[in-house]
C-alpha cells in the first residue's frame, strides 16, 4: 500500500497487428507474410480482408471478413482501415499497428521501438510519406473549404498508435466516422489517420526511419541494418523489382521480395532456413 507499483513490461503480445489484404492476395501475397513473420507473430496479427477463406479459418489465423468493397478506391481502403481500428479499440492489446500484405514486421524490432516509448503517453509512429506536411482541403458546412497541413505516416510502411491516442481519435474514427472523416478531406485511409492525430487532436507524429514502403528505393537499406529495421516491403517500381538487397539461401528468382531471406538471417534456426542448398 502506498508503495511504487511498476508499469507492466511491454511484451510483443501486446501489440495488435492489423495486416490489410484481399481476397485475390490470399495466396500470391499473404502466403508468404504466414510461413514468415506472421509465424512469429501469429495469435496477435489479424488478417482484414473481403472474402472468407476457410484454408486460413481453419489454419486459427485471426481473420475479420470486412463487408468492405473489394477495390483499390479510397472507400475500401478506409473501411478496411476502419474495421482494424475499431477490431483494435475491441482488444486489450496496448498498441495497433498497420501493415500492408507487402510488408515483413520485425517482431523484434517493433518491440524495441514501442517499448523506448512512454507506454501511456499519445504517440502515433511511421514514415512520413512525403518531405513536408500534406495540403488538404477539409469540407465544412455549406460546401466551404479550409486548407489544412499536416504530417502522416505512409500506410504502406506500416504505422502505429498507442492506445491512449487511439482511445482519443474515437469521436472521428470510430465506426461510420472514420469514412467520414476521410470523405471530408477527401484522402486515402492513412492520411486520414494523420488528419485525426495532428489536426483535430494536435498531436504530433513522431518521424521514423525504420518503416520502409516500395515508395522509396530499398536498395538503399545496408544488410547489417536489418536486424533494427521495423518493417521492409517489395513492389514493382518503373517495371522492376523494388526490393532490399540480401544474400542468402535464395536466389533473386525464388525469393524476389527477399522476405524468405531476411526471415532466415533473423531466424537461422527455422526449419526451411538453409536446407534449399541440399538440393
Ligand atoms: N488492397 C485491398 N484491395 C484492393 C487492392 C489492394 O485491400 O483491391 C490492399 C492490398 O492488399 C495492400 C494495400 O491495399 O495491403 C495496398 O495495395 P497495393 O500494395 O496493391 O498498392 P499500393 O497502394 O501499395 O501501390
Ligand atoms: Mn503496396
Amino acid at each position: 500500500p502506498g508503495g511504487h507499483v511498476a508499469p507492466k513490461k511491454l511484451t510483443l503480445e501486446d501489440i495488435f497487428i492489423a495486416v490489410k489484404t484481399t481476397g485475390r492476395f490470399h495466396k500470391a501475397r499473404l502466403a508468404l507474410l504466414l510461413e514468415t513473420w506472421i509465424s512469429k507473430t501469429k495469435a496477435h496479427t489479424f488478417i482484414f480482408t473481403d472474402e472468407e477463406d476457410q484454408e486460413l479459418r481453419s489454419e486459427g489465423y485471426n481473420m475479420v471478413v470486412t463487408d468492405c468493397q473489394s477495390d483499390h478506391s479510397q472507400q475500401a481502403l478506409s473501411c478496411k482501415m476502419s474495421a482494424e481500428y475499431d477490431g483494435f479499440m475491441a482488444s486489450d492489446k496496448r498498441w495497433f499497428c498497420h501493415v500492408d500484405d507487402d510488408n515483413y514486421v520485425n517482431p523484434d524490432a517493433l518491440l524495441s521501438l514501442l517499448s523506448a516509448f512512454p507506454q501511456d503517453g499519445d504517440i502515433y509512429v511511421g514514415k512520413p510519406s512525403l518531405d513536408k506536411p500534406i495540403t488538404a482541403h477539409e469540407l465544412l458546412e455549406g460546401n466551404a473549404t479550409r486548407e489544412v497541413h499536416f504530417w502522416f505516416a505512409t500506410g504502406g510502411a506500416g504505422f502505429c498508435l498507442s492506445r491512449r491516442l487511439a482511445e482519443k481519435m474515437a469521436p472521428w474514427a470510430s465506426g461510420l466516422r472514420f469514412e467520414q472523416t476521410s470523405a471530408a478531406i477527401r484522402l486515402p485511409d492513412d492520411c486520414t489517420v494523420g488528419f485525426i492525430v495532428e489536426k483535430r487532436l494536435g498531436v504530433a507524429m513522431v518521424h521514423c526511419p525504420l518503416f520502409h514502403s516500395h515508395l522509396e528505393n530499398l536498395l538503399l537499406i545496408s544488410h547489417s541494418s536489418i536486424p533494427q529495421q521495423v518493417t521492409l516491403s517489395y513492389g514493382m517500381f518503373e517495371n522492376k523489382m523494388n526490393s532490399i538487397e540480401v544474400k542468402g539461401s535464395f536466389s533473386k528468382e525464388e525469393d524476389p521480395s527477399r522476405f524468405k531471406t531476411v526471415h532466415c538471417i533473423l531466424y537461422p534456426l527455422t526449419s526451411w532456413a538453409f536446407t534449399v542448398h541440399l538440393k
